[in-house]
């Protein structure tokens, strides 16, 4: 009877974990795996496909049996996603890339970065008060990140970052880096914002509508109170004597303001609690809450004070309108000019639904955040710094799976990409804990070879696009990152 052979373990050296893994299994990030002895990564790498009109005349040139080889007639860019790390950091690139582009010998060094340190940062449109400037934002009951300015129409949340993937308890880590993956890759994460009893609930998905506490938010609003008055003060003033634009920022009052005086509209003695900013523009007219324009208020009459009653007629036509145009109610004045509910006139409902159909639809958006470390750098370059230099000086472009990543100002690779532009799925993680994203670094192989660049490990795009590949088509209006416009030298160097 032959004795039975226990499989033997190999070990991924992909990041600092090191797992031992198992003939036939999965390391604990998922992403790498023991097939049959030898160490590989799970997840095709994936390559754009983008028509170049200058490589292939489209038809003429194309043969009867052209089978649509990428080589042949599209411009592939190797992204990294799917491409593997260059942990433990002394390891050129995964994929070191060579093609020619408009007659330019270029290279495409790619890598799957660990980002120790990276979060997001998340644009949620809407006008309700979801919590004030540094509240909390939890997960699982642990701190993730937290609320940061209110933008025009929008809310603004910091999340993740190092302080909170490595800082704090392990749990804070784990919940931190797993809430992270999800909105990078387009999932929808529940969230809690604030302390218990004033705490708001919102589910977040990058490209999708904010679900505010249980309700999906619509419209984004048209501007604030005082430039929705400018932009329908023509529109309102034959169908009505007074408007309020109920706003938590600033609250409109058109006979009052600029556009209302330009269009001799006479004062009608209305009267706003709240803290008058300049003529017909008002602040903190109630709490900020979920209720109209971004306030606390369901019923606008509370945020008057009686007309004056030497101004104001019996009669007088009042319209009170949010942000949005999702909440409006008409009023006349009685006998004791007190503001009674009456239907609104029909041109007048054309007016509100207007101020609706000017805004735009509510969406959260999900930008990843990271700097570009010791490891990404050095498996681009064996003198890192010269690599930041290069990015400085345009001569190399960073894109990350293709997409357009903005790079902050001053010293480090500090990028900043629409998670929304990448392909799906780009973003992986590794237990430290820590993001795994895409990012490519584009330049001319002379600028490679001066910067200390792995040259040894360059291979050519036909090579690379031999491989099993996942390939997605890119469409005119995306980054391209092999454009000529992103990079900075002078046209008579091309060559
Ligand atoms: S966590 Fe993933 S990348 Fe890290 S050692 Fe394990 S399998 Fe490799």
């Amino acid at each position: 009877m032959s004795e039975r052979v226990k499989p033997e373990k190999i070990r991924c050296d992909a990041c600092p974990v090191l797992c031992y893994i198992a003939e036939g299994n999965s390391g604990a990030c998922d992403r790498y795996a023991n097939h049959g002895g030898a160490l590989v990564r799970l997840d095709a790498l994936t390559v754009i496909e983008r028509s170049d009109p200058r490589l292939v005349p489209f038809m003429e040139g194309a043969s009867p049996d052209w089978d649509g080889d990428i080589v042949k007639g599209e411009r592939p860019f190797i992204t990294a996603v799917g491409a593997g790390t260059t942990y433990p950091d002394y390891k050129p690139a995964p994929f070191i890339v060579s093609q020619q582009i408009e007659d330019v010998d270029m290279v495409t060094v790619v890598t799957e970065g660990i980002f120790s340190y990276c979060g997001v940062k998340v644009k949620i449109d809407t006008d309700r008060h979801i919590g004030h400037e540094r509240a909390v934002v939890y997960v699982d009951g642990e701190p993730i990140g937290h609320m940061m300015t209110s933008e025009y129409g929008s809310k603004m949340l910091s999340l993740g970052g190092v302080d909170h993937l490595t800082g704090g308890t392990k749990k804070e880590g784990r919940v931190t880096c797993d809430a992270l993956l999800r909105l990078c890759n387009r999932e929808a994460v529940k969230m809690t914002i604030g302390e218990a009893e004033s705490a708001t609930s919102i589910v977040v998905q990058a490209g999708r509508a904010p679900v505010i506490n249980g309700d999906e938010e619509k419209l984004m609003r048209v501007g604030c109170g005082s430039a929705a008055i400018g932009m329908f003060a023509k529109q309102w003033f034959d169908h009505v004597d007074e408007v309020v634009v109920v706003d938590d920022h600033i609250t409109g009052v058109l006979s009052e303001h600029q556009a209302g005086k330009m269009l001799d509209v006479p004062p009608t003695g209305i009267r706003i609690r709240g803290r008058r900013s300049t003529p017909g523009r008002y602040f903190q007219v109630a709490e900020p809450g979920t209720g109209w324009g971004g306030t606390d208020i369901q019923d606008p009459l509370v945020i008057l004070n009686d007309f004056k009653s030497d101004v104001a007629w019996p009669g007088l036509r009042l319209l009170m309108i949010s942000t949005t145009g999702e909440q409006y109610a008409y009023f006349e004045l009685d006998a004791d000019l007190t503001p009674q509910p009456t239907e609104i006139p029909s041109a007048l409902k054309t007016t509100a639904d207007r101020v609706s159909e000017n805004c735009e639809p509510s969406l959260c958006s999900v930008l990843f955040m990271a700097g570009a470390g010791g490891s990404l750098r050095a498996g681009v370059t064996e003198n890192p710094v010269r690599l930041t230099r290069s990015v400085r000086e345009a001569l190399t472009h960073v894109s990350c799976g293709g997409a357009q990543a903005y790079i902050w100002p001053g010293g480090g690779i500090t990028v900043m990409v629409d998670v929304m532009e990448m392909p799906s799925g780009s973003f992986g993680y590794v237990p430290t804990p820590a993001l795994v994203a895409p990012i490519e670094f584009t330049l001319r192989i002379s600028d490679y070879a001066a910067l200390g660049g792995h040259m040894a490990e360059i291979q050519s795009v036909e090579e690379v696009t031999k491989a099993e590949l996942r390939k997605l088509q890119q469409d005119a209006d995306s980054h391209d990152p092999l454009a000529r416009r992103n990079f900075r030298w002078p046209r008579e160097e091309e060559r």
